[in-house]
């Protein structure tokens, strides 16, 4: 038995390198993302891969290791050198971000010291962090912070299924009353608003596209319109989603209103805010989404507004004990947990259990910048958007949407003669291709368009001024 033990103990100790083994994965890490950092500035927005990184699959998971330098160079070759690059400030699509780097270092403390974030009896400090930091985010939406609350999700997609699983469990609906509830959303509301309805189990409950504004906006008219109607045929108005900077085109619906026919219907007013939510930091921002604090709940995406890596979102609730009542349960073997908290745990207002430590990546870059630099580069998004709008107006032949509410716009080129949508995906694929800058495109009423999304604090003038040479470039060439 002790020569086994020993033996297997000799092999399982491999699992703790040595400080010696530490300090050389360290600093080949940081000669890593320091070259990383280097090449950032002129590195492709787009590499086009050419092997989809299958060069991974020729170094199987088995028993045999390799060293940490082979680890970095299949993660350069097959990752970090392939496809899209969000870190880029010259990546212009979806929803950028970017991922300040000190977040990255609190992933590394929270991973290292592998504290448990989920209820407050195991680590208390940790728990703390979180609800400091939403807490702090309660107040930038106006919550009442007495008695809001929240919790700090893997993304928005969760964030947006918790807000629709708490107003569904505060409204009380029995799953025999699906059926009638109906959601009121619009066109451009986040399509991960209908994937949450149906995982929440309420697939069959009715989902109405309020009609919109010209700028893709929430038509409050028609909102109270429908509601009666629904009403009247003896249907259970339930939901309305409003969202503060749509992904399409950046509209921020008429949150007031919205507010005022959910509170006289007795709706649950959800605001998506995942894209703008952290424009809320500036004047500007707060000037152009006004009447958020009026709603039951928000969810907003650090990993787009603060910049942070992918990986984190939150969703606050106007009354935190809601949350808890929809999300809270007992074990007889989490007992030992359950002693005098003074502040609610992870756990007990989510679904999930043993959760990443998010905590630390949101907390040590606002401590470590302070929010000044953070309120900056948002205000700094909205002019950039403003000025690239301004600009292409004064070229010929741009279609342009209304002008930008937040940092999101789009645009067509329309050539003298031929088929429009054909030109544009023509054009789109010509500015990917060329991979110094990176622009997605979309919709809109089924016409093709290129969208401009501005949010990676790395992206300042130069890239919008060089991403306007580049579409230029790119129209001469495929006229
Ligand atoms: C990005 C986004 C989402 C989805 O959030 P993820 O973090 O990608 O899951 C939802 N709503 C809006 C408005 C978004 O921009």
């Amino acid at each position: 038995m002790n020569d086994k033990l020993l033996a297997l103990e000799q092999a399982a100790r491999q699992l703790e390198p040595t400080s010696y083994d530490r300090k050389s994965y360290l600093s080949q890490l940081i000669q890593y993302t320091e070259d990383f950092f280097e090449n950032l500035p002129d590195a492709p927005a787009n590499i086009p891969s050419l092997d989809f990184g299958k060069a991974l699959q020729e170094v199987p998971i088995d028993d045999t290791p390799i060293n940490f330098e082979q680890a970095l160079q299949l993660i350069y070759q097959n990752i970090d050198n392939q496809a899209l690059n969000p870190a880029s400030g010259r990546y212009l699509a979806y929803v950028p971000g970017g991922g300040v780097y000190p977040s990255a270092l609190g992933d590394y403390i929270a991973a290292v010291a592998n504290r448990y974030s989920g209820v407050y009896y195991a680590s208390p400090g940790a728990v703390r962090l979180e609800n400091m930091l939403i807490r702090w985010m309660c107040k930038m939406v106006g919550f009442p912070e007495s008695i809001a609350g929240g919790n700090i999700t893997s993304g928005g997609s969760l964030a947006n299924l918790t807000g629709i699983v708490v107003a569904r469990d505060s409204k009380k609906l029995k799953s025999r009353e699906y059926e009638q509830a109906v959601f009121y959303v619009t066109t451009q509301t986040h399509h991960c608003v209908r994937k949450a309805i149906r995982v929440a189990g309420m697939a069959d409950s009715i989902v109405r596209n309020v009609g919109m504004d010209q700028n893709f906006r929430m038509d409050v008219t028609a909102l109270e319109h429908q509601i009666n109607a629904d009403l009247m045929a003896g249907l259970q108005p339930f939901f309305v989603c409003g969202s503060a900077g749509t992904t399409d085109v950046g509209a921020v619906d008429p949150l007031e209103d919205i507010a005022k026919v959910a509170k006289k219907y007795e709706l649950w007013f959800h605001v998506d805010a995942a894209y703008g939510g952290f424009f809320l930091l500036t004047k500007l921002g707060k000037s152009i989404i006004k009447g958020i604090h009026k709603a039951d709940s928000i969810v907003i995406d650090p990993h787009k507004g603060l910049f942070l890596p992918y990986g984190t979102g939150v969703i606050l609730v106007k009354h935190q004990q809601k949350l808890y009542d929809s999300q809270h349960t007992t074990a007889h073997y989490m007992q030992d947990t359950y002693q005098s908290i003074e502040e609610y745990s992870p756990a007990d207002l989510s679904l999930e259990l043993s959760r990443h430590f998010r905590g630390l990546r949101m907390w040590l870059p606002l401590q470590l910048f302070g929010v000044a630099p953070f309120r900056a580069a948002l205000d700094e998004k909205i002019h950039l958007c403003r000025y690239f709008y301004t600009r292409l107006q004064t070229l010929e032949n741009f279609d342009l949407g209304p002008f930008p509410e937040l940092s999101i716009t789009f645009f067509r080129y329309k050539p003298k003669q031929g088929d429009l949508n054909q030109f544009n995906q023509k054009l789109a694929k010509a500015i990917q291709d060329d991979g110094r800058v990176f622009l997605s495109t979309t919709l809109i009423d089924n016409d093709f368009y290129i969208r401009m999304a501005i949010l990676n604090f790395r992206t300042h003038k130069a890239e919008i001024d060089l991403a306007i040479q580049i579409i230029q470039e790119k129209v001469e060439e495929c006229l």
